[in-house]
Parts: C-alpha cells; sequence; structure tokens
C-alpha cells in the first residue's frame, strides 16, 4: 500500500530554524541568539529538551513550563519542524518505508544544494521489538557493486539534527510518545511495555563512518536518558570497512558495530566493497578486534550478502568461520535483495542453507536474516531516493520522446 502525502509540495521557502533534533549545545547557542543570559540557558535548554524528546512536543505552546513571553520569543525566532513524509508505504509484512524530504539546513542555507534533499527510512516491527532503519547520507560515494544506494549520483551528510529528525518523525507516526494514541493496525510490537521503536540500524542510505561526526552527536541525542533514552547497546553502527574511524566510533560513543564483510578474500572483497582496497580484510579485521568495549556480552556482527555463485560456496563459509576465530561474533548472512538491472542473483536457498549450517556448526545462532518489506522496496541496500528514480525516469522519458 503506498499513500502519498504531499509529494508535488514544494520545500518551504525561508523557514525559522527547527529546533528539532538538535544538541543541547545547538539549542544553547539558539538560546544565546535570543540573547538570554548565561544563567537561564541552562534551565532553558532542560526544559525545552525535555518537551522535545521526551514528550514529543510539536509547537511551543505545548511547554506549558516555559513562560508565555519566552514561548512567543521562541515560536516567532524558531520552530519545530521535521523532516516531511512524502510517501508512506506499508509492506503487507508490517515493514513501513517512509520517503523523507528534508528542508534546507536552516535559513541561511536556502541556496545551498541540500534543497529538497530526500531520504528514506524503514521501520521494522516484531512482536518484542521494533528496528528502525535511519540514513546517516543523502545517497553514497562508495560504489559497492551489489547495492543500488551506491548508484545515487546526489550526494551529501546528513546533519545531526536530520538524523535524529527521522528517529522522531518515527515516533511521532507511531503514536510513541507519552499520552500519543498507537497506531491500532498492529503494525507496532505488542509485548508489553515495549516501545515502537526500540532499536536503530545505520544500515539506510550512506556510510556513517563517513559522517562519524553527526553520527555520534545523533547517537547521543537518542541515548541520552533525559530524552529519547534509548540504550547504545540497542544502537548499531553498520559499515563498509572505513577502518581509521572504527576506533574513535568505539572510545567516543560506544555504539553496537557491524561490519559489512561479504567475502572472505581481498581479491573478491575490492570487487565487491571497492573501500577494501584502502583497508584490506585483515586491517578491518584487527580494528575489529580492538574495537573499544568488544566482549562476548557485546559482539560485532558481521554481514555477508549472499550472491549466488560469486562467494557463497562451502569453502568461503569455512574460511569465514576461520577468519573470526578470536573475535566476539555475531554472523548475519543477508539474502541478496535484487534491484532492478542489478548485476548478481540472489543465492539459492539449498546454498545459503548450506552456507549458514557450517556457520552454524562453528557456533553462531540463527544467521540468516529474513528479508523484510520486499515488496516496497524496503530491504537493505535497496533504497534509493525517489527523487533520483523520478529524475531517471524523466531522463528515460525524454530519450523516448527524442527517438
Ligand atoms: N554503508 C553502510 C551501511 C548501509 S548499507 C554499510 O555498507 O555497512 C547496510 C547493509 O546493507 C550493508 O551490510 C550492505 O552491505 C547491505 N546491502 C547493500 N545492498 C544490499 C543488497 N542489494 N542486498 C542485501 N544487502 C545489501
Ligand atoms: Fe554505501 Fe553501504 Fe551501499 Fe556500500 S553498501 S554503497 S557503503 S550504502
Amino acid at each position: 500500500m503506498t499513500v502519498s502525502l504531499s509529494p508535488a509540495a514544494p520545500a518551504p521557502s525561508v523557514a525559522n530554524p527547527s529546533l528539532a533534533g538538535k544538541t543541547r549545545a545547538e539549542i544553547a547557542d539558539a538560546m544565546r541568539a535570543l540573547g538570554l543570559p548565561e544563567r537561564e540557558i541552562r534551565m532553558r535548554v532542560s526544559q525545552i529538551w525535555h518537551w522535545i524528546y521526551f514528550r514529543g512536543a510539536r509547537d511551543f505552546s505545548e511547554m506549558l513550563n516555559v513562560s508565555k513571553v519566552l514561548r512567543q520569543t521562541l515560536d516567532s525566532a524558531f520552530d519545530l519542524r521535521l523532516p516531511e513524509i512524502v510517501e508512506d508505504q506499508v509492506s503487507h509484512d508490517g515493514t513501513r518505508k517512509w520517503l523523507l524530504r528534508l528542508a534546507p539546513v536552516d535559513a541561511l542555507d536556502i541556496h545551498s544544494k541540500s534543497l529538497g534533499a530526500e531520504v528514506e527510512c524503514v521501520y521494522i516491527p516484531e512482536s518484542d521489538r521494533g528496528t528502525l532503519c535511519v540514513s546517516s547520507q543523502v545517497g553514497c560515494t562508495l560504489n559497492c557493486s551489489f547495492c543500488h544506494t551506491g548508484t545515487q549520483k546526489l550526494v551529501r551528510n546528513l546533519t545531526t539534527a536530520e538524523i535524529v529528525g527521522q528517529l522522531l518523525v518515527a515516533r511521532q507516526r507511531l503514536g510513541d510518545f507519552p499520552d500519543r494514541e498507537r497506531p491500532t493496525d498492529g503494525l507496532v510490537p505488542t509485548g508489553d511495555g515495549v516501545r515502537a521503536v526500540s532499536n536503530i540500524v545505520f544500515m539506510g542510505m550512506g556510510e556513517p563512518l563517513y559522517n562519524i561526526d553527526n553520527v555520534m552527536a545523533a547517537i547521543d541525542v537518542m541515548a541520552d536518558g533525559d530524552g529519547l533514552s534509548l540504550s547504545k547497546r540497542r544502537i548499531t553502527v553498520s559499515t563498509s570497512g572505513v577502518v581509521p574511524q572504527i576506533e574513535r566510533l568505539g572510545a567516543d560513543c560506544g555504539p553496537a558495530l557491524a561490519i559489512s564483510l561479504h567475502a572472505v578474500r581481498d581479491d573478491l572483497r575490492n570487487a565487491l566493497v571497492p573501500l577494501n582496497k584502502k583497508y584490506p580484510i585483515e586491517e578491518l579485521l584487527q580494528a575489529c578486534r580492538d574495537y573499544p568495549g568488544v566482549s562476548n556480552a557485546r559482539r560485532i556482527t558481521f554481514e555477508y550478502v549472499m550472491l549466488k555463485g560469486v562467494n557463497d560456496s562451502p569453502a568461503e563459509a569455512r574460511e569465514l568461520v576461520r577468519l573470526l576465530k578470536g573475535i566476539p561474533a555475531k554472523i548475519n548472512l543477508i539474502p541478496f535483495n535484487p534491484w532492478p538491472g542489478a548485476p548478481y542473483e540472489c543465492s539459492d536457498w539449498e546454498t545459503i542453507e548450506r552456507f549458514s549450517d557450517i556457520v552454524f556448526n562453528a557456533g553462531y545462532a540463527s544467521p540468516v536474516r529474513t528479508p523484510r518489506g520486499r515488496d516496497i522496496l524496503a530491504a537493505c541496500g535497496q533504497l534509493k531516493s525517489e527523487t533520483e528514480k523520478l529524475r531517471a525516469r524523466a531522463r528515460l522519458a525524454a530519450q523516448d520522446a527524442a527517438e
């Protein structure tokens, strides 16, 4: 089911900067810009923080413990705008995909190329958890040969507020704030006390470690105990292997780590994940061994996409187990999600089973990831913004017309 909400709506013209998604330091700067005395700023930041992140306020008028005069001043200088949902798709398995239109970064940025940029964000409900797959960039510069996102031309980093904004949008849409109604269509976890969004994975569009500062700041906002309050153990950053940033991610922030390995030999990994030419497998695995906080209770996930006849032999399964020996690891076999024009096919089911048996017998539990949301192209590596697709369609139509 696809609901187009306002696909043709123009991006807003010059608007007040939004405070939704901002860090404490950014909100403090905003208060300073209003001329608030330094001694008052801390208290105001805590109040605004509570309203935005704990209560899900959508309007300054809701902030009842802030004086009326200040509420009016806030309203004339800022707003609480979030990325706009321009398309809401629901898969038959309950997975949802939202196409989000990002506002210009702020009023000063109105002429930048960020105008009207779009990203996708996927929500996967299960009985005992709800996982939100967020994007860290518009597109991706890395061109992994099996990934649709990598073929998108337009690329820019998301701001911290745009990353946090994806979680705020999801929680608003799912009624996941105190005193808000949850949707009754059964698309949120049913377990007692389970939040609609309990887990975050940075597996949407983009390479998070190429935008590490904003990603770490966003994780700190998401994990802040006075607000969104997600455990960092339930926030997973997936990387194609930007080795020099892995240590910093662990030491300065400490989320769970996932590595997109996909091959056990450098020659093949060079072809699948070209970044491997810069940071080969052995260097990547050493960074994993050294990841701050890694232990049997906090394992690293190794993702391995199953490509028919390319990386799916029993010998490669055995080599995978050998390579990961000594690293506290989980293995996640991902059936390849095809996209139009993809140069690969997904491995046969028997091949995946044989591969997974070898991995299982080496002591790794339930290693195959069930594909979700395939009917709405919501699965890993299929995300590519609608504007890009529309542009491509328009180009094809123009070519047809010229012939
Ligand atoms: N750039 C980061 C995170 C986003 S991609 C990374 O590469 O890890 C999230 C996951 O989807 C990665 O493991 C990626 O390799 C995988 N992926 C990409 N395209 C895919 C496809 N078509 N089918 C299955 N998995 C895919
Ligand atoms: Fe980028 Fe990850 Fe896709 Fe590779 S798999 S192109 S790093 S998003």
